[in-house]
């Protein structure tokens, strides 16, 4: 296999990492290669399943890898860790893809490393294989993401309660600077690593900042983007902590993390987020206290401590004006408005409320929306009488857009998806793929490439999950 390298964050310090190799494991075996991403990173891909397996197992280190362990801190619920770090995780390099974009390439569930703490360095086949589809689904869906590139089983079993079949994911990414990357040498009082971390950052993610102020604008910004995406396809990330939230801006860290059907705007599915501090309408809350700790930990750069202060909390306090400018922007799409009038944002949320009164699905309610005719009600609610009131005030609302309602429609189609990675569906494929039968995962991935199309041959899996198909608590995915 060819991968073109170019190593960029191993020419860092060294206290920026650990080098090491990904630990061999018992018999690769290549469960899924994504061919048009390998395409566009400048990948050759050999004919030779094994080999491709083997690169992606961690037992063959493809020419040019300069394999390596990131060190980081992070805040967990709120809680300080300073020491984190890739536990499970070995970069393999970057490559500078066929647009320009320096990416990373990693494999997760590669062996233990000096940060792998009790850890065992590994991970199962559900994780594995629910990255690779969640984070492929929000690629098709629009929203900034880290990518997967392979998943394969390694022949050995990893021990949770139970034993069960080992796996690797191969995931691409802008980078895997965290903010927690800069609280890690923040903590240490190391202003020189701060300083070239801070470089290397902007350079490869936001070029035209200007120093620490400009890096922080550009991430508040890009995570108040994201965030707002998250939240337009009912996306909850459940494990918000400092470490999983990105430099560059995109959904890292598929752990728990959960589409909603029945629209709840606390909703929570993390087993271990007992509080709600990761809930659905939380995250814009969370996000800001994360870009907090990164302002602190970006503090030293900047060179009158007290001034830095003042100008930092104001960017950070820019926030929730960028995420409702985006946020209203997705609301207006999603009910086909491509003007702005002062009650429309009103007219969002009450339609959100009337969902969350009435357990409507969220996105069967905006995808069955695009086609409401006046006086029709939508399945979704359990008691229609609100809807009822609340569709003619839409309607007249629509009388004042420019264009017609097939262009309507068709715009609010093309943002309301009809699939979504729906957690009974993604349980489904892992157990499926746990008794080996992976032809689950694979129909759920092809179906999931096309979000926003009708595929009438796969009405089964828009459907919301009936009372005992349910996914109510989602797990780490250690
Ligand atoms: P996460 O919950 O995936 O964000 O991981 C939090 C921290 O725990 C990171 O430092 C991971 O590398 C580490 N970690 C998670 N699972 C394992 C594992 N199976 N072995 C070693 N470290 C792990
Ligand atoms: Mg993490």
């Amino acid at each position: 296999m060819q991968i073109p390298f170019d190593n960029s964050y191993a020419r860092l310090p060294d206290r920026f990492f650990t080098a090491l190799p990904p630990t061999p494991v018992a018999t690769p075996g290549l469960i899924a290669v994504n061919r048009p991403l390998a395409k566009e990173l400048g990948i050759i891909l050999p004919e030779d399943e094994a080999e491709i397996a083997a690169i992606f197992a961690g037992n063959t280190l493809p020419d040019g890898a300069a394999p390596l362990a990131q060190a980081y801190a992070g805040h967990q619920f709120g809680g300080w860790v300073p020491q984190l770090g890739d536990g499970r995780a070995v970069l393999l390099g970057e490559v500078v893809d066929q647009k320009g974009q320096r990416r990373d390439i990693q494999l997760k569930g590669a062996g233990r490393t000096p940060y792998s703490r009790r850890g065992d360095g590994r991970a199962w086949l559900g994780p594995v294989l629910r990255e690779y589809l969640i984070s492929e689904a929000m690629f098709a869906l629009g929203i900034p993401t880290t990518r997967a590139l392979a998943a394969v089983t390694t022949g050995e079993a990893v021990l949770r309660e139970t034993a069960l079949p080992g796996a690797i994911v191969t995931r691409v990414a802008a980078s895997h600077i965290r903010v927690g990357t800069f609280q890690y040498f923040a903590a240490r009082q190391d202003a020189d690593a701060l300083q070239a971390l801070a470089d290397h950052a902007i350079a490869r993610h936001y070029p035209e900042a200007d120093g620490p102020l400009g890096l922080l604008q550009a991430v508040v910004a890009a995570q108040a983007e994201l965030i707002a995406g998250w939240m337009g396809v009912g996306f909850i990330h459940g494990v918000m902590n400092t470490d999983n939230m990105s430099i560059a801006g995109e959904t890292i860290d598929y752990g728990p993390c959960a589409f909603m059907d029945a629209y709840h705007s606390e909703k929570v599915f993390s087993s271990i987020d007992q509080f709600g501090r990761y809930a659905y309408a939380n995250q814009p809350n969370v996000a800001v206290w994360n870009l907090a700790q990164l302002a602190t930990a970006l503090l030293p750069l900047m060179p009158d401590k007290d001034d830095a202060i003042e100008i930092f909390t104001e960017e950070i306090n820019r926030f929730p004006d960028l995420f409702n400018t985006a946020w209203h922007h997705i609301l207006r799409g999603k009910l086909g408005l491509s003007t702005v009038e002062e009650d429309d944002i009103a007219l969002a949320f009450d339609l959100l409320n009337l969902m969350e009164t009435g357990a409507a699905d969220f996105t069967r309610t905006f995808r069955a929306l695009s086609g409401a005719q006046p006086g029709s009600t939508i399945e979704e609610f359990a008691s229609p009488q609100g809807f009822i009131e609340w569709l003619p005030r839409w309607q007249d609302r629509l009388t004042r857009e420019p264009g017609d309602d097939r262009s309507r429609q068709a715009a609010m189609q093309a943002v309301n998806p009809a699939f979504i990675p729906r957690n009974h569906r993604v349980e489904e494929m892992i157990e499926a793929a746990v008794s080996g039968e992976y032809g689950p995962f694979f129909k759920l991935h092809e179906i999931l490439k096309r979000p926003f199309d009708d595929q009438p041959e796969h009405s089964a899996y828009q459907t919301a999950p009936g009372q005992e198909e349910e996914v109510t608590r989602t797990f780490c995915g250690t």
